[in-house]
């Protein structure tokens, strides 16, 4: 069966590929000419997955899903959340981000934190939604060289190193969006949503 994966992202299109196997023909944004981003105009993680999701269904005509994540400190009210990308403005830039984060944490020792992704998937008649979190706490300082986004200040729950300093193996196997993709394909090994 073909579904549309809402992104342009190569290595989470590959990983969710990995996960389901054989059975489903997963295409991208790219893989069907479509080379732009879909706005993310929504104020949540939820509003904006589902917009990409029924933009790409109505587009294209295919079961479609679409994710979005964010980091949400607690101390800041779940700031940068949503808004995760571009927090410190402007272009997008991890560097300027993690540095603004760390400024608006200064002195403050509540450190809670986790990492939220919330996929949608739309098809003919019906939706559902699926979320990972992974929680964890925000260090002072950056640490490890891997990863992208907020990974260097990040150090989950059970842990000691920060995501930056783990391999990507093992990031996926424990990751919010790694855990939200087990859902959407659990889901879709036991509904024949093409059939609903
Ligand atoms: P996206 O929805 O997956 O594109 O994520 C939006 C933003 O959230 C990214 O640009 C990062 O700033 C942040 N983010 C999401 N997932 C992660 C992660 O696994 N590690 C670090 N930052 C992340």
């Amino acid at each position: 069966m073909k579904i549309c994966f809402a992104s342009q992202n190569i290595n989470k299109t590959k990983e969710v590929n990995q996960l389901l196997g054989d059975q489903f023909d997963i295409l991208n944004l790219h893989d069907l000419n479509y080379l732009e981003d879909i706005p993310e105009t929504e104020s949540t993680l939820e509003g904006n997955s589902k917009l990409k999701a029924r933009f790409s269904f109505d587009k294209f005509g295919l079961p479609s899903f679409a994710d979005d994540s964010g980091l949400e400190v607690e101390a800041l009210d779940g700031a940068p959340g949503v808004y995760s990308a571009r927090y410190a403005g402007g272009e997008r830039s991890d560097l300027a981000n993690m540095q603004k984060l760390l400024k608006n944490l200064a002195g403050e020792t509540s450190r809670a934190a986790q990492f939220k992704t919330v996929i949608t998937l739309t098809w003919k008649n019906g939706e559902e939604q699926f979320t990972g979190i992974v929680k964890g706490k925000i260090i002072s300082e950056m640490r490890g060289k891997d990863g992208f986004g907020y990974d260097p200040i990040f150090v989950p729950d059970g842990y000691d190193c920060t995501f930056a300093e783990m391999s990507r193996e093992e990031k996926n196997k424990i990751s919010h969006r790694a855990i939200a993709v087990k859902k959407l394909v659990d889901f879709l090994k036991q509904n024949e949503i093409d059939k609903a």
